[in-house]
């Protein structure tokens, strides 16, 4: 039985209600009028249900996907701008007791090397990240309560808060750990994360199980319901999303929205961000062994409905994707994404040797951040470090309504001019400086709001003076 607003994993992700749905967009795929009316209703900026989005999705006319990716750039221009906030994963362990078939930290994978980063080369790892210019990570550990109990987590956190080299400092860790009990969820907020994320992999039960074959992740129903326990335990900026080419893409993207829907039934806040991750090679694991893979033409209108359906919900997109498809995802709807990655347990202190080899996926965007910040620039975008929300204490049911109202604008913008005049100063090159200096001199004179402008102008003169870190 489906019910938007219940505590259990079954009833709010229905498979049955997603199979209905599927049949639904089925039979509705060529109503021109039903078509016509979804895409008037996502052109008023309040979103698409899962059913209504479904049918774009399985719609095979060549004009209504026209329409649709219009329309996505045009709700990502309006409501985010030209700004790309950047962001590195930081991996601090790769000990892992669960059996996931599509992940190389699989308990069985006997050839991987395991480690698992110590204080100290926390230290180094956060130290090589802010001498980049990175000012937001994720932290990403396997699961294993012996090598990495959440007291490991929290002492992390407590260590990467604490290095400031320079000018440089983390401002912001989010967290992509397993699935836990609301108290341990409470320790997370309380040690001052940004955004928990939990990727759900599949929303197809059955699915799901023959995929984690063992260890506490194969719980489908503790996993599904982690963000409802996460948000119990305070922590309201959750990150949501599937691994595309696990399950067919058609029942994960009616999945993912379903539980978008339930979480703002439940708490009155979705989910702070949406990732489209999809599956690459890794060691011990080649993509054709998934038959589900998602060709780069669905993958772009997945994007792209995910925009038009969730309107005010950020988009990530990671070093799993190319160049190219990063540059077609930033126009249709990708408002943050990830630089000069390493996904390796120790990758950013010390280049690994291969037979070392301890990442999680290959990447496809193997650039340096300078020359991910140049590419942005180049692309007619601003790159973005910023962090003030959750700093300004603007998350969750406080952070919605300033979105939904545009009011956020008047911070992002300027943060993003600002944090990037932070990263000129600090980190470029004479290239990038150049660029960038002339793209904040030209953006600060689009700020509408004369004393946001004004004092946006002032605190880009101070930098000059050695200060940082100002925000609105
Ligand atoms: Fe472990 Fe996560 Fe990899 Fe599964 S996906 S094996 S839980 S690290
Ligand atoms: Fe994100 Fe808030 Fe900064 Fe805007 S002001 S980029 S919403 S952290």
């Amino acid at each position: 039985m489906y019910d938007v607003a219940s505590s259990k994993a079954e009833e709010f992700i229905s498979h049955d209600e997603i199979m209905d749905t599927l049949a639904y967009a089925e039979a509705n795929k060529h109503n021109r009028e039903l078509l016509d009316s979804i895409l008037a209703k996502a052109a008023t900026y309040k979103g698409l249900n899962h059913r209504e989005a479904a049918v774009l999705l399985v719609c095979d006319l060549p004009e209504y996907k026209e329409k649709l990716f219009n329309l996505a750039i045009e709700i990502k221009r309006k409501i985010y701008g030209d700004r790309v906030v950047l962001f590195a994963p930081l991996y601090l362990s790769n000990y892992c007791i669960n059996g996931c078939v599509y992940c190389p930290y699989h308990s069985k994978n006997r050839h991987i090397k395991r480690k698992k980063l110590t204080q100290d080369q926390i230290r180094q790892e956060v130290m090589a990240l802010e001498a980049m210019g990175h000012k937001r990570i994720v932290i990403e550990s396997g699961e294993d309560p012996l090598n990495n109990p959440l007291d490991y987590i929290l002492d992390s956190i407590k260590t990467i808060y604490s290095i400031k080299n320079k000018h440089g400092e983390i401002r912001r860790v989010n967290v992509n750990i397993a699935a836990c009990e609301v108290e341990d969820y409470k320790k997370l907020h309380e040690a001052g994360i940004g955004t928990y994320t939990l990727f759900q992999e599949t929303y197809n039960k059955k699915n799901y199980e023959s995929l984690h074959p063992t260890g506490p992740k194969s719980n489908y129903a503790y996993h599904t319901e982690a963000m409802d326990r996460a948000m119990q335990g305070g922590i309201d900026d959750v990150g949501i999303g599937v691994l595309y080419g696990l399950e067919h893409y058609k029942y994960d993207f009616v999945g993912l929205l379903m539980h978008a829907e339930h979480l703002e039934a439940k708490f009155g806040v979705g989910p702070h961000t949406i990732s489209v991750p999809r599956i690459c090679p890794a060691d011990d694991i080649e993509v054709g062994d998934f038959s589900n893979a998602v060709p780069d033409d669905i993958f772009e209108k997945i994007v792209a409905l995910i925009r038009v359906s969730t309107p005010y919900t950020g988009m990530i997109m990671s070093t799993r994707e190319s160049q190219r498809m990063r540059e077609r995802g930033l126009a249709l709807g990708i408002s943050q994404i990830s630089g000069a990655s390493r996904t390796s347990v120790g990758g950013y202190a010390k280049e690994e040797l291969p037979e070392d080899n301890s990442a999680q996926f290959d990447r496809s965007d193997c650039r340096t951040l300078d020359e991910i910040v140049e590419w942005i620039l180049d692309l007619g975008y601003v790159p973005s470090f910023c962090t003030a929300c959750y700093r300004a204490g603007r998350t969750g049911d406080r952070f919605m309504p300033l979105a939904k109202s545009g009011e956020i604008s008047n911070c992002c913008q300027p943060n993003a001019l600002m944090t990037l005049n932070e990263y000129l100063l600090d980190y470029a090159s004479d290239k990038t400086r150049k660029t960038g200096e002339a793209v904040i001199k030209e953006q600060l004179e689009e700020i509408k709001n004369q004393k946001v402008k004004q004092m946006a102008h002032e605190y880009i003169q101070q930098m000059e003076h050695g200060e940082r870190d100002f925000r609105f």
